[in-house]
């Protein structure tokens, strides 16, 4: 084998090798037509709920709803409630709502999500890293989060992720029977563990129409290298990456925000985003909607941007 041969082969052997440790996933999205490719979601979303969800989509109870307190918010009319909802029939979520005192007709609502040792409360409070939460009060939504930050499981053949996830999107059932909420303008952002979280509501529930994934967007090789592992359940790598979930998301409006200063092991680098939101991007163009996905890749480290999500929001939840 002549030097040329030998590069060539050496290269070939590394693509490939590259590639089929991706293509190992057995739900790998590879549909070409939009009728292929809602067929897939529908498939990937009972996939992940049967393996985040003890074997199945929970039937929701009633919920059941109970104000702990009301408090005013510190800006623009809005007040506080701290309130329980009945998640399944042995758990209840915890979680914040900010709202208008006195709301001027239908409005649109986001489900705000927090990262590890966060708090639904720091989220509507904006504190910590969670400003977000009062900006999307200012905006003009109601707000609603819940504490997702958990890392004891309840029900053992559920796995963490699905705990959380479903309680979260119990919470936008919550908001479908507020007065002053109209339905078809729900939205999801969240950072970090909340990014994540975003990442499963925002493809298991297809009420939400917009979606902002921060500190987030990463590959499964690169979560077993220095993260918390409660990302992880039983089958998930086997049938999935996080491209592909992501995936189920197209062609809702999404943006996935990673900082520039994001390091790996135990980061979400930039280098590692770019391959995964090409493929999120091959699903969006299936449906002839690439201009829906972007990637905001800014300056900042580990944090929250909104830079390109605010104007994307503000036409999705029109
Ligand atoms: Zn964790």
């Amino acid at each position: 084998m002549n030097r040329n041969l030998t590069l060539t082969f050496i290269w070939l052997t590394t693509a490939t090798s590259g590639i089929a440790a991706e293509t190992n996933r057995t739900q790998r999205f590879t549909a070409a037509t939009p009728h292929d490719a809602i067929q897939w979601q529908a498939r990937a979303r009972e996939k992940l709920f049967a393996l985040m969800m003890g074997g199945a989509k929970p039937t929701p109870p009633p919920l059941d709803a109970k104000v702990l307190q009301r408090s005013d918010a510190t800006n623009g009319g809005y007040g506080l409630e701290e309130l329980t909802l009945q998640s399944l029939p042995d758990r209840r979520v915890h979680a914040w709502l900010a709202a208008p005192k006195n709301p001027k007709g239908k409005m649109g609502a986001v489900l705000a999500l927090h990262g590890h040792g966060g708090s639904g409360s720091q989220i509507v409070r904006g504190e910590s890293l969670y400003w977000y939460g009062p900006k999307f009060a200012e905006l003009g939504y109601v707000v609603i989060s819940p504490d997702i930050g958990q890392h004891t499981l309840q029900h053992t053949n559920w796995s963490l992720m699905g705990e959380r996830t479903w309680d979260a999107l119990r919470c936008i059932d919550y908001l479908e029977t507020r007065p002053e909420v109209d339905p078809q303008r729900i939205a999801v952002a969240g950072l970090s563990l909340g990014g994540e979280t975003t990442m499963y509501v925002a493809a298991l529930d297809t009420r939400i129409k917009a979606a902002c994934s921060s500190g987030w967007l990463t590959t499964i090789a690169n979560m077993k290298k220095g993260h918390c592992p409660c990302w992880n359940f039983p089958g998930l790598e086997e049938h999935f990456d996080f491209a592909d979930i992501f995936a189920c998301v197209a062609p809702r409006p999404l943006v996935l925000e990673i900082g520039e200063k994001e390091r790996a092991p135990g980061g979400f680098p930039v280098s590692i985003a770019r391959p995964a939101f090409a493929e999120i991007q091959a699903a969006y163009r299936v449906f002839g909607a690439e201009p829906n996905a972007m990637l905001d890749v800014h300056p900042g480290g580990h944090v929250f941007h909104g830079e390109q999500f605010w104007p994307l929001l503000q036409a999705a939840l029109r």
